[in-house]
């Protein structure tokens, strides 16, 4: 068993007794490779389900309470009657008291609300992501409460489904206003590819991940992303108004921004003042860019795949301004070494991680003249990890 796993079982007994007939669950975290800020506009991401993630140790219980207990937050053990959540109001207000216990009792809400009733059960969770910089350990903490109810009441949950309940928990229970991606490949992500998702129409496909040669570093500035929440709000709204104002005297209107072509953006784009048509053009070019990622991973082009990765960032930084100077700098200091093939922030910027594609024998060294480079001009140490890829529990088996 994984030492995780391990961990999570230990603590399942250590905090609610030994007996009964638990379980271990392991839920992915994710990266996003390149489609970012576009998963509310409508467009085609391609994130990875990543090898560190969340882990459970789970048994059911009979008396219909739901106990949780987490090794990454001592102290904050959560107790809940099932028959109290299916009355609870759905909004942040009901569910603040149970901090860190929102997300996975805002899951248990959703599922009994859907029609997959389950009841009581005892879980321990512990995680090897780090929390709060953008690789999703919500959406994966979220994930894994639909597999371990899946399993132990035997809901017939789908992907599509666990991703879209565990998105209304985290808005509505949790409060975090965010897109289908996060929990959707932490639900469906495989082992050695990424997933293609058509975030208007939730289609999605297996691209491929086969890095060859390379290695795909994950770069933690541990920059608090303070201004994220408010940031991400913001460019919503602004979203949201370019496309209102790009529709006003259209007879077809578009449905999203993402659904506007690059060649149609020149006319359609007049409407806007200057700042919104940065952040509606970011919104265009990157839903391209994404679709030309997946083509390069399917050839295998790494090399294509990491100017993109480079094109991602500089569109980020300079149309959609949500990159700021930490990760201005982890990026520029990564695309500076040899063997670096390209690198951009993921996830919801100002802080958080950035990514970078590497040539396997020269990570590395790249890895550590990074943190160097990085320290000097920020004071930050970062974290430099290796991630691969992993199944998450709804991936469903290799055609
Ligand atoms: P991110 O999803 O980018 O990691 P968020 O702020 O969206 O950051 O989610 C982090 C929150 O998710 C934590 O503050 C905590 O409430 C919850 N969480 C995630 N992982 C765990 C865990 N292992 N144990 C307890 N709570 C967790
Ligand atoms: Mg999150």
């Amino acid at each position: 068993m994984n030492e995780y796993a391990l961990r999570a079982l230990t603590l399942l007994e250590e905090t609610f007794g030994k007996g009964g007939d638990a379980r271990t669950f392991f839920s992915p975290g994710r990266a996003n490779l390149i489609g970012e800020h576009i998963d509310y506009n409508g467009g085609r991401v391609l994130p990875c389900s990543l090898s560190l993630g969340t882990y459970a140790a789970a048994r059911r219980r009979d008396d219909g309470r739901i106990l949780l207990v987490s090794a990454d937050m001592p102290g904050e053990t959560v107790s809940a009657l099932y028959a109290e959540l299916l009355s609870l109001p759905q909004e942040p207000g009901s569910y603040s008291r149970f901090g860190w216990g929102a997300y996975p009792l805002g899951v248990c809400a959703k599922l009994a609300r859907a029609g997959f009733s389950s009841g009581g059960f005892e879980m321990a969770v512990t995680g090897s992501l780090p929390r709060g910089s953008g690789l999703s350990s919500s959406a994966s903490l979220e994930i894994l409460t639909c597999a371990v109810i899946s399993e132990l009441y035997g809901a017939d949950l789908d992907g599509t489904a666990a991703a879209r309940l565990s998105l209304e928990a985290e808005r509505d229970c949790a409060g975090v206003n965010c897109g289908i991606m996060d929990q959707f490949v932490c639900a469906v992500g495989r082992r050695g590819e990424a997933v293609l998702l058509d975030t208007h129409t939730l289609d999605y496909e297996y691209i491929p991940f086969d890095t060859g040669d390379c290695e795909l570093l994950i770069m933690n500035t541990r920059k608090p992303r303070r201004l994220a929440d408010s940031k991400y709000n913001e460019r919503r709204a602004e979203c949201a108004e370019a496309l209102r104002l790009i529709n006003e005297n259209r007879l077809s209107p578009y449905p999203s921004l993402c659904a506007i072509a690059p060649e149609e953006f020149p006319a359609a784009g007049r409407a806007l003042p200057p700042a919104l048509l940065r952040r509606a053009r970011h919104a265009v070019t990157e839903n391209a860019r994404t679709k030309l990622a997946a083509d390069a991973m399917r050839r295998r082009d790494m090399a294509e795949l990491g100017r993109l990765f480079n094109a991602s960032h500089d569109s980020l930084r300079d149309d959609y301004e949500v990159t700021g100077r930490e990760l201005d700098s982890i990026v520029n200091a990564a695309r500076a070494q040899e063997g670096v093939l390209g690198a951009r922030m993921t996830g919801a910027g100002f802080g958080g991680c950035a990514i970078a594609l590497a040539l396997r024998g020269k990570a590395g060294d790249a890895a550590r003249n990074i943190a160097r480079i990085y320290h000097a001009e920020t004071g930050y140490e970062c974290e430099i990890l290796e991630a691969s890829t992993a199944d998450a529990p709804f991936g469903g088996a290799r055609g």
